[in-house]
């Protein structure tokens, strides 16, 4: 299996050099040089397992990813899965659990309690790999909303040959999510709290990546959500959910709710419901906060940028979505000079339009609902009070929107992205009681911890690099 770029600007590359490229050097997103399909002996082989309770997180995800991976040798791969899923804490990684009549996944027990950690557990033990095989080093940038910066943290702390630096908007992640980041003391760790927005340390992040002299000089590498091996790890929790539920319910088509920020988590869902064939995963249900950027885009054909609202449910709070770009790359028929000319418009204008014909093919694949910060506190109390189930208000946003957009008889998998005591103070606005937090944050506020308050600029956050880089 080869990649390619959404500009068509690189010859086609292998995954380990897709992996250290992150973005691809023409700007645009790598992608497979084309989507795999699954063979249907295959299926059902697996549905079969899955049914005898023989399918492990492990074997599955492993099997999906060869798939991809066709330079890395089997049994290599075999342990990077194995090693991954180590410090998860709950034997199935991702279980499925029924509330009322919805199948929660619960993505959020990884060493984070985020659903980030699937993807990045992976990646960080990839990179390892790829480096120790080449003998080379690296230094990983990354922009932050609050999630994928720890998770990316936990992902290579302590790792050789590679160092981390990682923006996060200064006081606009929650207190949590900042003790995350910045009580991991490894000397190979950065934190950089940005005075803006997520979107100023994405824009940072993207413009050194664009400087191709200075990636090439200092190794840069990628750990956000436009690195490919993040978007294939979390295909995997997609096919497992749908055997899982085809294999207890006999269902054949199966719904999937999704949270969306960046559009990595859900674009993912659009891999696995290629893989999968058919309408096997049926509908993809998009759930924004108020940040409704994609929500527009599916209900009215309107991307363009709005200005960042804050919410309960910060890891959502942007509106550019950096993995846009791929599904874009599919709606124009994987034509990659319309995708190029698309995003140079983008750039100039900041806002895209979708015809008729388009907007039909959008919502063959999505349905999407825009969740106010009332509807996700009124979700979060009314689920408690039902089920004694307690959200996460990202979760909720995509519980709400399943509730309101799910078609009778189809069952829907709701993807759980954060554990709530992540969210504690919302949480605990919405059911008026206070939350035991899990044993691994217990003492989070009384560790030591490291980090750097910079303006939001370019140069200051480059000038650091320099002076910390491996
Ligand atoms: C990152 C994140 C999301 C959004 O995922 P995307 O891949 O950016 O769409 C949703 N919920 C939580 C808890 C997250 O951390």
């Amino acid at each position: 299996m080869r990649f390619i770029s959404t500009r068509g600007g690189i010859a086609p590359i292998q995954f380990k050099e897709a992996v250290l490229m992150g973005l691809a050097t023409d700007g645009g997103l790598l992608l497979p040089e084309s989507l795999p399909v699954l063979p249907e002996t295959t299926l059902a082989g697996w549905l079969a397992m899955a049914k005898a309770k023989q399918l492990s997180y492990q074997q599955l995800a492993f099997e999906i990813m060869r798939l991809f991976i066709t330079d890395i040798p089997a049994d290599e791969l075999r342990r990077l899965v194995d090693r991954s899923y180590a410090t998860f804490a709950h034997p199935a990684i991702t279980p499925l659990v029924a509330v009322a009549d919805l199948h929660i996944l619960e993505l959020f027990h990884g060493p984070t309690l985020a659903f980030k950690d699937v993807a990045l557990q992976f990646l960080g033990n990839v990179f390892e790999y790829i480096l120790k095989e080449s003998g080379g080093r690296m230094n990983i940038l990354g922009a932050t909303s609050g999630d994928t910066g720890s998770a990316a943290i936990y992902g290579v702390r302590g790792k050789e040959g590679i160092s981390i630096f990682i923006l996060h908007p200064h006081k606009r992640v929650s207190p949590i999510q900042e003790l995350q980041m910045t009580t991991v003391l490894d000397d190979n760790v950065f934190n950089l709290a940005i005075r803006g927005t997520f979107d100023d340390g994405q824009t940072i992040v993207k413009q050194i990546f664009n400087d191709i002299a200075f990636k090439d000089a200092y190794q840069l590498g990628a750990i956000n959500s436009i690195n490919w091996a993040r978007i294939l790890a979390q295909v995997v929790y997609y096919v497992y959910a749908w055997l899982q539920v085809a294999a207890t319910t006999g269902a054949t088509e199966v719904d999937f709710a999704v949270p969306t920020g960046n559009f990595g988590d859900i674009f993912a869902g659009f891999v696995a419901k290629r893989l999968l064939a058919g309408n096997r995963l049926r509908t993809l249900i998009l759930a924004t906060n108020e940040n409704d950027l994609l929500t527009r885009f599916v209900n009215q054909g309107d991307y363009s940028l709005g200005t960042v609202v804050p919410t309960t449910s910060p890891s959502m709070d942007i509106q550019v979505a950096s993995n846009f770009e791929r599904f874009l790359y599919y709606l124009y028929n994987e034509d990659p000079q319309r995708v190029s000319q698309a995003m140079a418009d983008f750039a100039k204008s900041g806002r895209l339009t979708f015809d008729a014909a388009e907007q039909e093919k959008i919502r063959a694949v999505f349905v999407a609902k825009r969740v106010s910060q009332l509807e996700t506190e009124e979700t979060i109390r009314a689920v408690d009070a039902s089920c004694r189930y307690v959200l996460d208000p990202h979760t909720a946003v995509g519980v709400n929107a399943a509730q309101a957009l799910r078609t009778p008889g189809v069952p829907v998998v709701c993807l759980a992205t954060a554990h709530p005591a992540k969210f504690g103070s919302a949480v605990e606005a919405a059911i008026g009681r206070s939350l035991a937090l899990p044993a691994a944050l217990a003492d989070l506020a009384g560790r030591p911890s490291r980090c750097e308050i910079v303006a939001a600029d370019t140069a200051i956050v480059k000038n650091f690099v320099v002076g910390h880089a491996r």
